[in-house]
């Protein structure tokens, strides 16, 4: 049966496509069934910082990854509409494992990070690989080599009595971004100290997790290579919420979501790929919660939804806008997302591959 989908973005434009083998294509002749008339159309949700393994924290025992477990969270999440999810790592690869037992159809595009890379007393105990920093560009190598297209580095840890503190050099990070760039990786960096924004954002990481110090410099930086920054706002409250407000922890990350209240219209305007990413609260379905949640912080609805659905294609060199030959990927919402942001956390119809999910 051929089908024929009417695709119009919330961002103005409409192109009418086909699909064929999984892909758009251009219309020819009749189609046995047209979907998507006055609907809106995107290419998808993305969950740009996603932890696909377990459903559990790493401080909570250790638990590896569970390949059903992650399954059945894969499939949940295309269910809800992410078509594209970015797994920043866990302490096993589960999920590389993932990618290849179930089909593209039944489950997000995925590009993930295999193990975290940290140093010793630098994450949860024993979670992470802990090196010796001198060997990141050897381990990066390996990392990029299992991982799928991603590197994750946890770039600072609270040690007692100090806060968080960095886990490499600003050398050490420059090695990693080169030895991932050689094998076609990107560097992602877990970051909540005030000194280690700047230093990944000069050494050129790719993707700043978390992220609450980055400065104006930063921004305009990474603005203007495109980096992207997931500010992961949903994990943050909780994470005050558990360490409580009044702790030494807490007050330094409400003093973070004040930077990033204030940093974050700046850094959508200076081009920096704002993402939106679950980071294990709820699961990677819980993504519109988390654009919507980057609203309340500042960005206007259309920046929302561009942050939570064509950002992430862009910043990972797919189509936004329904090319020829991509992979044939629509989200259907029967009313305007940019005029109830709500819109977002229900969508009618998402397809994946050409198939209606
Ligand atoms: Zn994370």
């Amino acid at each position: 049966m051929s089908t024929r989908v009417i695709l119009r973005s919330p961002f103005g434009d409409t192109v009418t496509r086909d699909i064929a083998d999984g892909c758009w294509v251009d219309p020819v002749g009749d189609a046995d069934r047209t979907l998507g008339e006055g609907y809106w159309a995107v290419p998808g949700l993305v969950d740009a910082h996603s932890h696909l393994a377990t459903a559990e924290l790493p401080a909570r025992g250790h638990r590896p990854g569970v390949l059903d477990e992650a399954t059945e969270r894969a499939r949940d999440a295309l269910a809800a509409g992410v078509t594209l999810l970015l797994d920043k790592g866990w302490c096993d690869k589960t999920v590389i494992d993932l990618i290849a037992a179930v089909p593209e159809s039944e489950r997000p595009a995925i590009e993930a990070a295999a193990q975290m890379i940290a140093v010793n007393e630098g994450y949860y105990p024993g979670f992470a690989l802990e090196i010796d920093s001198s060997e990141i560009a050897s381990v990066v190598a390996e990392q990029a080599a299992i991982g799928a297209g991603w590197v994750k580095l946890v770039g600072d840890w609270p040690r007692r009595g100090q806060g968080p503190v960095a886990n490499f050099t600003e050398g050490q990070l420059r090695q990693a971004v080169r030895v991932a760039n050689e094998s076609g990786s990107r560097v992602a960096i877990h970051t909540q100290a005030r000194d280690v924004p700047s230093m990944a954002v000069a050494a050129g990481v790719h993707s700043i997790e978390h992220g609450l110090f980055l400065t104006d410099s930063d921004i305009a930086t990474l603005g203007e290579r495109e980096g992207m920054w997931v500010p992961t706002l949903l994990r943050i409250e909780e994470t005050i919420a558990q360490l409580g407000a009044e702790s030494s922890g807490g007050r330094l990350l409400i003093e973070g979501l004040d930077n990033a209240r204030r940093l974050l219209p700046a850094a959508f305007e200076a081009g920096v790929l704002v993402l939106a990413g679950t980071d294990l609260v709820g699961t990677p379905a819980n993504v519109a919660s988390e654009a919507i949640k980057l609203g309340e912080y500042g960005l206007s609805n259309s920046q929302v939804v561009e942050t939570v659905t064509t950002a992430g294609f862009d910043a990972t060199g797919r189509s936004s806008v329904f090319g020829i030959g991509a992979s044939a990927d629509a989200v259907l919402f029967p009313e305007d997302p940019i005029s109830d942001l709500a819109v977002l956390t229900h969508p009618a119809v998402v397809i994946r591959k050409g198939i209606v999910v």
